[in-house]
């Protein structure tokens, strides 16, 4: 029995030295974040803290996000709430045609991505560029990130060397980082100087002053929300914080768990909008109510997307982020993944050793491991089953019940014609795997034979 998941790990897989490649790489990221927590005595904590604050947050959501609404429209932001990502579509589209706007610089925002903003906008007529390198990378290729904060990540300098050549025009087979860092920096300058709007995704947004916060390494958002007169900051509701001072929990925890950096680059505050600016907030749910309702699930709203447990998860490091078939990728995208589509994604919460390294670097302590146990008994009961997984599970509960047919089934697996079938390719746990020799007797005739009794 094939899922979709572990389809596209196969995809994934067959290119051996990419994904061998793929997974030293995020482990090297996750050794970095060990590296950075190690320099802080204060680390445990600051999780314990960050994880009561959302919490509490969380508790008081509407509270929060009234309060936000409130100090940010006194401070001339233009807010607004969409219900679902159609809505959040909608709203930008009008946005930027009431401000007569053709062409959009963006930077990244998975909640765009969840969206599906720029295939909307692009059938619209807009132009849109993605200003995040990793991004920009992806949208040139046409393809969806593969992780939340380094999203091209499963590709090797040579790929985008082909890409840069491909459509920024670079040299052939120069796949030299620098230099393609420097042509992509020139070509994004112009898109930059050319588009008439930003928009940019948001990290926090703080209730008691009505700003958002965005997070970058690059510094795109702030050369978007810098140059443009039409900005537009896309929020979804679990990222609302009580005020600065929770939020500085939040700014160490976050680029150590990331990427082992103490903080990220540009940490922008954004509160008020410049003379003759137009600054827009859209406070976006698309389903997080539906997480919220859900007590046994709330605590997946507490993650600040730092994507550590995808660098540290052995099922993501070893079948790349496009397996995962849903935006976010890795232990917190398969906890989320099936409010969106239970059918669909019901095996993504299986696509997991439950080992538990994501609880242990999550920098908000959610329960990753236990949700994805969870959604694994639910999605049993609440979605269709694989037949062969079925009658499987049926059988075995029969032959574990009665001795006899136990005994029996040990003998006939010892019989070499079923011991070749268990050890050929026709049985699925073969593949990726060895099948260990059967051993010669059975523990009873062991028992036996060792003058125990029976
Ligand atoms: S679940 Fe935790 S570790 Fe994973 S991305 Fe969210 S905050 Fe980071």
């Amino acid at each position: 029995m094939k899922t979709l998941h572990a389809n596209l790990s196969k995809e994934f897989l067959s290119h051996r030295k990419d994904a061998d490649w793929h997974n030293d790489t995020l482990w090297f990221l996750r050794k970095k974040r060990d590296y950075a927590k190690d320099q802080l005595r204060e680390w445990e904590q600051l999780r314990q803290a960050a994880s009561e604050i959302k919490r509490h947050t969380l508790s008081r959501l509407p509270h929060y996000l009234e309060k936000f609404e409130q100090q940010a429209s006194q401070n001339g932001m233009k807010v607004k709430w969409a219900w679902d990502g159609q809505e959040v579509n909608v709203l930008v589209t009008k946005i930027l045609r009431e401000n007569n706007v053709t062409s959009v610089v963006k930077s990244k925002s998975m909640l765009t991505e969840e969206c599906g903003l720029n295939h909307h906008l692009e059938k619209q007529g807009f132009e849109v560029v993605d200003t995040d390198l990793g991004e920009r990378i992806v949208q040139l290729r046409q393809e969806q990130p593969s992780h939340i904060v380094v999203p091209a990540v499963h590709l090797r300098k040579e790929e985008v060397g082909k890409t840069f050549h491909q459509f920024l025009n670079t040299e052939v087979g120069n796949s030299d980082p620098s230099y393609l860092a420097e042509e992509a920096r020139n070509s994004l300058r112009r898109d930059f100087i050319k588009a008439e709007a930003a928009v940019t995704g948001v990290n926090f947004g703080i209730a008691t002053n009505g700003s958002v916060v965005v997070c970058t390494n690059e510094g795109n958002a702030d050369l978007g929300v810098h140059s443009k007169k039409v900005i537009i900051h896309c929020m979804g509701i679990e990222k609302i914080l009580p005020g600065l001072k929770e939020l500085s929990v939040f700014t160490r925890l976050l680029a150590r768990s990331a990427v082992g950096q103490p903080i990220t680059i540009y940490t922008s505050h954004y509160k008020n909008p410049r003379q003759y600016t137009k600054e827009y907030i859209i406070i976006v749910n698309n389903l997080r109510t539906e997480i919220y309702k859900d007590e046994g699930f709330r605590e997946a709203l507490k993650c600040i997307r730092c994507g550590a447990c995808m660098n540290t998860c052995p099922v993501y490091r070893r079948s790349g982020g496009h397996s995962y078939h849903h935006t976010v990728p890795g232990p917190i995208g398969s906890v989320l993944a099936p409010f969106y589509n239970k059918e669909k994604n019901k095996d993504l919460p299986f696509a997991s050793t439950l080992c538990g390294s994501c609880n242990h670097v999550c920098p908000v302590k959610i329960d990753l491991a236990g949700l994805l146990y969870k959604w694994r008994q639910k999605l049993t009961k609440e979605t269709s089953q694989a037949v062969e997984k079925t009658l499987g599970f049926k059988a075995s509960t029969e032959l574990l019940k009665n001795k006899t047919v136990y005994k029996m089934a040990g003998k006939c697996a010892r019989l070499k014609i079923s011991s070749f079938v268990l050890k050929s390719s026709y049985n699925p746990w073969n593949k990726g795997r060895k099948f260990t020799d059967l051993p010669k007797e059975t523990f009873r005739e062991w028992y036996k034979r060792s003058n125990h009794e029976e």
